[in-house]
């Protein structure tokens, strides 16, 4: 997180910060924001059936903070979420001084709310697109209760599949045996996230035995039909264009958008290195990494569902030969 704020781009970071209810979200981003571990950062709350917050506590900390209103960012409080961050966005444009200018959103999501859902929203507006760039997802889970929930709830499983990192709350010493399967199943889930553990905040290193075997999860409905979810790592040569990729990458996640959860890789174009992130079937605008980045060869990183590693290079080559 504190690389991201020194790479040469001016859009505004948004953080979102989702997990079920009661998976100890607003604790967390207070520590955080005490430990000025977000910057200068305005806070979105979105509640949708939680105890309300304690603004006062968040707010001062934070550059300024909004209560979404209007239900969950995700579904029904969508036009309102989409409006506060215009309103962030137009008022950050306005100010002059690089100093007093905002850095970063963190949206607190609603225990409801699926991140993945207004990732894309915010990715498939227009304007937004330009202005705000989505640095991280952030998921906390309860170590106790988040097998149960991904045993029962879909949106449980469509919260820890969005994440970039997951954080485990409510980890103590008496959970230190359990600790270990419940990591296992997350990191089945979501391979591509990393996963960390918290007490009241602050980051712990529970030890986990890795020999342990995920806890099997029942199918859920419509779910057992779906593969789970991997990263598929593919390197690409330097004789592939940045045009011919982007429009192949286009194509790919036109074709093949549900099966996508998250893209992130870096490219080598004439104008520098490029990182590339989406959420599912929408890429954001490519931020150029400062030279100063260690990072040197062209790699995406698709994490879905039904992907072979072999049919997408040679797809990606069969295109690139017709095009290049
Ligand atoms: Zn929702």
């Amino acid at each position: 997180m504190t690389g991201a704020d020194t790479r040469a781009d001016g859009r505004l970071r948004l953080t979102i910060l989702g997990g079920y209810l009661g998976s100890g979200k607003t604790t967390w981003l207070r520590h955080q924001l005490y430990h000025g571990r977000f910057g200068r950062a305005h806070i979105l709350v979105n509640e949708a059936a939680e105890t309300p917050v304690d603004d006062t506590l968040l707010q001062q900390h934070a550059a300024g903070m909004t209560l979404l209103a209007g239900g969950c960012a995700c579904c029904a409080g969508q036009p309102e979420l989409l409006k506060s961050l215009r309103h962030l966005c137009d008022h950050r444009s306005r100010v002059a001084s690089d100093s007093a200018r905002l850095e970063r959103i963190v949206l607190e999501t609603s225990g409801l709310a699926d991140p993945g859902t207004i990732a894309a929203a915010i990715q498939a507006d227009p304007m937004l697109v330009h202005h705000i760039l989505l640095d991280e997802i952030i998921v906390l889970a309860d170590a106790v209760n988040i097998i149960h929930q991904l045993g029962t709830e879909h949106l449980g499983r469509a919260q820890i599949e969005a994440a970039d990192r997951i954080i485990l709350t409510k980890v103590d010493a008496q959970l230190s045996g359990a600790f270990s399967a419940v990591y296992a199943t997350l990191s089945q889930l979501n391979p591509g996230a990393s996963i960390t553990s918290a007490v009241k905040g602050e980051e712990i290193d529970p030890s986990v035995d890795k020999a342990v075997s995920p806890i099997p999860l029942p199918a859920l409905g419509e779910l057992a039909d779906l593969a789970a979810i991997e990263p598929t790592r593919l390197k690409i040569d330097n004789s592939v264009d940045w045009a011919a990729f982007s429009v192949w990458l286009s194509a790919l996640l036109h074709a093949r958008g549900n099966d996508i959860v998250r893209v992130k890789g870096v490219f080598d174009t004439p104008a520098g290195f490029l990182l590339l992130q989406g959420v599912r079937n929408s890429v954001q605008a490519p931020e150029i990494l400062p030279s100063s980045s260690t990072q040197r060869a062209n790699e995406i990183v698709f994490i879905g569902r039904n992907f072979a590693k072999d049919d997408l290079g040679k797809s990606l080559e069969y295109f690139s030969l017709r095009t290049g």
